[in-house]
């Protein structure tokens, strides 16, 4: 069963998650600003994302295209151009358009096929997301995400058939592995290839992805309580 957390334990959580990012931020010479709490509100009540946006959080985080289309219509409050939605979960290219005219980013751009939906579907909204591309860091099967090995190729691709640029590099690390070096990894390579953003590090492991450089930590259950 998900949590339905009253407003104020939600303010605090959200005081405290800030508190610690600062620190995080502080021992490993960044500074707290360079850092975006992305509030993962995917299958949560939406009693806990009203006291979200109450406690003036406005950077979330949805996995689902059509769940998120359903209750970000009616949550916006009438403060659309301050929320920024970010979609983390795989994208179809069936759902291009509707991911299109949602999202201010989406942060699983994984194949050059999604990619020309993308640009097809910014033609037809006249939106286009910016983009993170998701690195299968730990080159797992299941997982989807570009192969390390296959970053750079597909880079060039992006650029020379859409000219697109990504703004950042996202990544799940496999579950039961120490973070750590999955997230160093994924460091390296938006450097080797001059990308600015880091988007990785959930609710278990954000202060070491700051560590690591994270710009952005997306983090659901240690913030919004945990899921049904
Ligand atoms: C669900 C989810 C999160 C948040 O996970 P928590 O452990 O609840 O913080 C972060 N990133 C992605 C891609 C997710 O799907």
């Amino acid at each position: 069963m998900s949590q339905d957390l009253s407003e104020t334990s939600i303010a605090e959580r959200r005081a405290a998650i800030l508190e610690r990012i600062a620190l995080a931020a502080k021992s490993s010479g960044r500074s707290a600003g360079e850092i975006t709490f992305v509030a993962v509100s995917k299958q949560q009540p939406d009693q806990n994302v009203a006291a979200a946006l109450a406690a003036g959080h406005r950077v979330f985080g949805e996995n689902r295209v059509q769940e998120a289309a359903a209750r970000w219509d009616e949550r916006f409050m009438g403060h659309r151009d301050q929320i920024e939605l970010r979609l983390i979960g795989p994208l179809q290219t069936n759902k291009a358009v509707d991911a299109c005219s949602l999202f201010d980013v989406i942060e699983t751009l994984d194949r050059m096929k999604l990619a020309g939906a993308l640009i097809k579907a910014a033609e037809k909204t006249g939106r286009m997301p910016r983009l993170f591309v998701q690195v299968n860091i730990g080159a797992e099967d299941q997982k989807s995400g570009v192969l390390p090995g296959d970053l750079s190729g597909f880079l060039k691709s992006l650029k020379s058939e859409y000219d697109i640029t990504p703004e950042g590099l996202m990544c799940i690390p496999p579950l039961g592995e120490a973070a750590s070096p999955h997230f160093w990894y994924l460091a390296n390579l938006a450097e080797n290839h001059g990308i600015q953003n880091l988007s990785m590090g959930m609710s278990s492991d954000y202060e070491t992805a700051i560590k690591m450089g994270a710009t952005h930590i997306r983090i659901g259950s240690a913030f919004l309580g945990v899921r049904g």
